[in-house]
């Protein structure tokens, strides 16, 4: 038998759903990875999530080489390329581990009726979570909308365990395959330092996690001067790692920890377990793409100021703590979780633009870049989602970057015109709205004012529906 393994977001061998299953089924196995035919503008890509997304899929094609397979490349759409190539192989079966967001999703069942019609065998898999779509389910069987029941609900579920590493497949010879895609395949180019890519890289980061990390996690992660955080979303994002294994190794780990870090390490459970609420919001509904998810704000009336926001991608907003966050993201294509929230709130209650402009360009510089995680995150930024956040608690810039950056160690990194000056000039507004330093903008707005006009945009929304 032959069979189609069709590799997405599992760029992996260990612990796989589908590949593992593929390789128990057949005597041959063809790996195949189809390669989108972007044309380098995309609201919601960018060349960082591309070039990290390159790296993984030239190691995974060494990896599998090793094994004694091949991994096949085409280019195009993917549900007429795996069509194709089951014809050609004279395949039975695509096997392929499904995909979070509704785009992946209709693919797939494009796939099923194309498999149905042509008379091959489409399997899809749990992969990418523990818990998707309908598992977990109030008492009266609806989705729930708040993140602390929904935990509490996911926690208690027993979970999968992980499954082998393949180490050997057969694949046929003499199949047609594209090479290795790099940024030239789209033609774009790379302006950003980031984190490298492949498996190998990402077992190496989640073994410093389990090592060390998890037990400090819970006390440190807020810290923007500090790393303390796993680092491990891009892995997750292209399944260079497991969450099955991710998960156990966490709950192992925890087991020899005394009780204040079990409570750090918790912490990082609970982070994961955000990401599967989020993933289920997006799967039960998906116009959250759209609008609020809140309903009662939806159809806020949101600024559009292409120069402010142009200001705020920039780094130039005259907010130490905002401008060192958006030049991170912009050199590295990442951004630590408490910045985001600083960034994307100020964005939304200080310049009043539309979150789904700052969503857009997250996607875009995001090597993470994962689309139910980054409109949770907007939307709880913006006051408009899922969790109990209330719209009027407007975190303060200049407060947020005394408490989370005390020494400024992490502005400094990033805003060299600052590197000067004391810490304690740089969590606080300048007097007049001078510059802080020379060469350095001035706010672009007063906090204070900002706030207000928030909290009225709002009030008016609510009093007009
Ligand atoms: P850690 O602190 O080590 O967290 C562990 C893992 O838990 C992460 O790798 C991630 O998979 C998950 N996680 C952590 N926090 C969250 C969260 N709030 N929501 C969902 N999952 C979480 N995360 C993404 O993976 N992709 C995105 O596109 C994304 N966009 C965001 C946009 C905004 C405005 C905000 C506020 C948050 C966003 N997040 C996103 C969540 C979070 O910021 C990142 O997951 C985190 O910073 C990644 O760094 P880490 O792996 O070191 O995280």
């Amino acid at each position: 038998k032959r069979t189609l393994h069709w590799f997405r977001r599992d760029l992996r061998l260990h612990d796989n759903t589908a590949l593992r299953q593929a390789v128990d089924s057949a005597e041959e196995v063809i790996p195949v990875y189809v390669i989108s035919e972007w044309k380098g503008e995309h609201r919601w890509t960018g060349p960082n999530r591309q070039e990290f997304l390159c790296q993984s899929l030239a190691e995974l094609a060494e990896r599998i080489e090793q094994a004694g397979g091949r991994l096949i490349f085409r280019q195009g759409n993917a549900v007429r390329e795996l069509a194709l190539l089951v014809k050609e192989t004279k395949a039975e079966a695509v096997y392929f581990n499904r995909d979070p967001d509704p785009f992946g999703r209709e693919v797939e069942e494009e796939l099923v009726r194309v498999g149905a019609a042509q008379g091959f065998e489409v399997r899809a898999c749990k992969d990418a979570c523990l818990h998707e779509r309908d598992e977990v389910l109030t008492g009266s069987s609806e989705p729930y909308r708040v993140f602390t029941p929904y935990s509490r609900a996911w926690a208690k579920l027993p979970k999968d365990k992980p499954v082998a590493r393949v180490s050997k497949l057969r694949t046929p010879g003499g199949i047609r395959s594209e090479s290795v895609p790099t940024l030239e395949t789209w033609r774009i180019a790379l302006d950003a330092q980031v984190i490298a890519g492949g498996e190998d890289a990402a077992r190496k980061r989640m073994a410093a996690l389990v090592a060390s990390g998890l037990a400090s996690y819970g006390a440190v992660r807020d810290r923007l001067d500090l790393s303390g955080t796993s680092r491990l979303s891009q892995d997750l994002r292209y399944g260079l790692i497991s969450i099955r294994e991710l998960f156990g190794r966490c709950r192992e780990k925890m087991e020899t920890l005394p009780a204040t870090q079990r409570d750090n390490a918790a912490k990082y459970v609970g982070e994961l377990i955000w990401r599967e609420f989020y993933q289920q919001i997006l799967w039960h509904y998906p116009e959250v793409l759209e609008d609020s998810f809140n309903p009662k704000f939806r159809g806020m009336r949101w600024k559009s100021d292409p120069a402010a926001f142009d200001r705020w991608c920039a780094g130039e907003t005259g907010f130490p703590v905002v401008d060192a966050a958006m030049r991170q993201l912009a050199q590295t294509g990442f951004m630590h979780n408490r910045a985001r929230m600083i960034t994307a709130m100020f964005l939304t209650k200080d310049l009043h633009i539309d979150w789904r402009e700052g969503e857009a360009y997250f996607m875009r510089q995001l090597t993470d870049g994962e689309i139910a995680s980054n409109n949770g995150g907007w939307q709880w930024s913006a006051g408009t989602g899922a969790d109990a956040a209330p719209y009027f608690r407007i975190q303060n810039p200049w407060t947020q970057s005394a408490r989370f950056d005390p020494d400024a160690a992490y502005i400094k990194q990033w805003v060299p015109e600052l590197r000067d000056l004391p810490a304690e000039k740089l969590h606080v507004a300048p007097a007049s709205g001078l510059p802080i330093a020379l060469g350095y903008p001035a706010p672009m707005i007063d906090h204070a004012t900002e706030r207000e006009w928030t909290l009225q945009m709002f009030a008016k929304h609510q009093g007009a529906t």
